[in-house]
């Protein structure tokens, strides 16, 4: 199997946020988005995706991710008032910050978060998030404890049932999977209640069923009632995907294709 090898997904981080946050002279914080867009998601939602993850998963669906030379910087006034705008008139409840990575830049995430609650308690905010900051830092998962009885979800997703599949899926060490179950136990202990506000979910296709049922055991040592509501992800092979996984030599042992059924 042939992944790109990197070396620190927390200092990527650092070295991202330098490229998709400014200030403008008014001293706003802002960050760069690719775009808004409706989608099937939690039975029908709408979302906002940020440009730049620290991550670089073979199985990918978002290639604007990278896109930094594309998108717009907005304000968490701008992101806040365009979710809850679209949110209304499209009658959606459930909205998300997607990606790319959203903890990327969490100073302005958390600014999202507290407009964003402020304004409204009739809609939800799922954070889509790999977890590998909240992993590495707990007081991140602190200051989002702040909205953990509110209408905040956390969703993590994890990359692969184990550390060798997580290498070989984003190509970093395998030490920094255990960043990502850091992140579930850091968002449990700041409030957030798994299958309600916390919602996890491992990519699934690329181990077999009982490397999953042994990650899904291991779960359960953080907290026993995440068995309950883990999401397994299996990957759809968009074209950008199937490229992107067979220029690294991944095979995954199942998928969907792009008319959505099971191969
Ligand atoms: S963490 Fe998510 S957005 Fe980032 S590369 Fe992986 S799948 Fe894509």
């Amino acid at each position: 199997m042939v992944s790109p090898k990197r070396s620190n997904p927390v200092e990527v981080a650092g070295e991202i946020e330098k490229a998709v946050v400014r200030r403008d002279l008014s001293g706003r914080i802002l960050r760069k988005y690719f775009g808004f867009a409706r989608g099937r998601w939690y039975g029908g939602s709408f979302a906002a995706y940020v440009i730049g993850c620290n991550l670089d998963c073979a199985f990918c669906w978002a290639w604007f991710k990278d896109s930094y030379d594309a998108g717009v910087y907005l304000s968490p006034e701008d992101v806040v008032e365009r979710l809850i705008s679209a949110g209304r008139t499209l009658g959606i409840r459930t909205l998300r910050i997607s990606g790319g990575e959203p903890t990327i830049g969490f100073d302005y995430l958390i600014q999202v978060l507290k407009l964003f609650t402020k304004k409204t308690d009739s809609m939800n905010l799922v954070v889509e998030t790999n977890g590998i900051l909240i992993g590495a830092k707990k007081t991140l998962a602190s200051e989002l404890g702040e909205f953990s009885g509110r209408n905040v979800i956390v969703r993590i997703s994890v990359k692969g049932a184990n550390p060798e599949t997580f290498s070989t899926l984003t190509g970093y060490p395998s030490e920094y999977f255990d960043y990502q179950l850091n992140s579930i136990r850091n968002i449990i202990e700041a409030g957030y209640v798994p299958g309600r506000t916390l919602l996890v979910a491992v990519m699934s296709s690329f181990n077999t069923s009982k490397q999953i049922a042994e990650f899904i055991y291991q779960l359960t040592k953080i907290d026993s009632t995440l068995a309950g509501s883990i999401e397994l992800e299996i990957v759809k092979m968009y074209r950008n995907v199937e490229r992107k996984l067979r220029a690294r030599g991944i095979v995954p042992y199942r998928y969907l294709n792009n008319r959505f059924s099971v191969t």
